[in-house]
């Protein structure tokens, strides 16, 4: 199958475009016919020369991703089931704030590092998207929008479904895509991408002299309990993990933020908000409480309004900012991988436990 026109960067199109005979700025112009005007077909890119639309035709294919269903919740949460070229799911997010709208994006089919509350990773990884799917899933949001009245995605998340530092050639060039100004135009600091904590790829990630926001799920204030909910962490204990995200915020002066799913009885006691500001008292990172989304498949609780506020304010009594995560879309699958989760064959479901 040709690669699809998504995948490429500038400095690519660059070199695409020189094999060609042709002038540097032309890759200007077909960036600029993709991601600004936003064109279905080849055809219609009419500065450009018949014979360079004749042999991007030939050499790429130019299609959106198939949409399965979209749900469009009360709050503006709007939330796409696309479909790929090998009949596989995934899900894309918008969601609304009062500074533009944000792009939640998918990065792998399933996951494979098996949190024991995550949705994303019942039946294992099926595979890694290519830069281009990704990319098209941030360009079909937009065009939704588009067609809404014209408001601009103005930041993106990589917290969709799979670990994007498990796909990290692909994560890179997506994030090169969607900066450049001749792409989406989407400034570094306006693009967050959320890891588990792969330690060597966040070493790496902090030499790529980008200006990206770093999240770590960390979801526990110890090893013990991390590794009982994150399998991630013993390959990778929380230890290393906190010394790779030091290096990280020093590296590219940018703050750290780190997730933290409140699940019932588990990790939402006052002891593990005390230890969480022991944790970070001093590094001047942020703490994302966010309740936990509810999974069929699993028995885990939430925790109650009451102990939610509780929690918020002992972690912020080691001066240590503490968020608690507005919900998006309750009224529709809005929980990363439910979607896709729902739409599966229940046969594929593979459910890891945390014991
Ligand atoms: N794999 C990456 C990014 C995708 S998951 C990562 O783990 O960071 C995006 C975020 O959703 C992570 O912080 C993850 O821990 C969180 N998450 C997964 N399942 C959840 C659930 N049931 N409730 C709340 N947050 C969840
Ligand atoms: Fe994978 Fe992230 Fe889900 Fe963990 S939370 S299983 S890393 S998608």
């Amino acid at each position: 199958m040709k690669p699809s026109v998504y995948d490429r960067t500038h400095e690519e199109w660059v070199t695409w475009m020189k094999e060609m005979g042709e002038p540097a700025f032309r890759a200007d112009q077909v960036m600029d016919w993709l991601y600004k005007k936003r064109v279905d077909s080849f055809d219609e890119m009419s500065n450009l020369s018949k014979r360079v639309r004749e042999s991007l035709h030939e050499a790429f294919r130019l299609d959106p991703l198939e949409t399965l269903t979209v749900q469009e919740s009360r709050d503006g949460t709007v939330k796409f089931l696309f479909q790929l070229h090998d009949h596989h799911a995934i899900e894309t997010v918008i969601m609304q704030h009062n500074y533009g709208n944000s792009v939640c994006v998918t990065t792998q089919v399933g996951c494979r590092v098996g949190c024991t509350f995550c949705a994303s990773t019942l039946g294992g990884l099926k595979r890694d998207l290519t830069t281009g799917e990704v990319v098209a899933q941030v360009l079909a949001a937009q065009k939704y929008l588009d067609r809404k009245g014209g408001s601009r995605v103005n930041s993106v998340v990589i917290m969709g479904i799979g670990e994007p530092f498990e796909n990290y050639d692909a994560t890179l060039s997506f994030i090169r895509v969607i900066n450049d100004t001749h792409g989406l135009n989407i400034g570094q600091r306006h693009i967050t991408v959320s890891t588990s904590g792969i330690v060597p790829s966040i070493y790496k990630f902090a030499d790529e002299g980008l200006q990206v926001v770093l999240a770590i799920s960390l979801h526990a204030p110890n090893q013990e309990l991390r590794r009982k909910l994150m399998p991630v962490s013993r390959r990778y204990p929380l230890e290393e993990l906190l010394e790779a995200c030091q290096t990280y915020s020093e590296k590219t002066g940018r703050r750290l933020t780190y997730e933290y799913a409140l699940i019932g009885g588990k990790n939402d006691q006052d002891e593990h908000a005390h230890e969480l500001g022991q944790l970070l008292v001093g590094s001047g990172a942020l703490v994302n409480l966010i309740p936990v989304n509810f999974v069929p498949e699993r028995n885990y609780t939430r925790t109650s309004r009451n102990q939610i506020f509780r929690f918020q304010k002992i972690v912020e009594s080691y001066k240590v900012n503490a968020t608690i995560r507005r919900e998006h879309g309750s009224d529709i699958d809005a929980a990363c991988g439910q979607l896709r989760a729902k739409h599966m064959d229940e046969e594929e479901k593979n459910v890891p436990t945390d014991s």
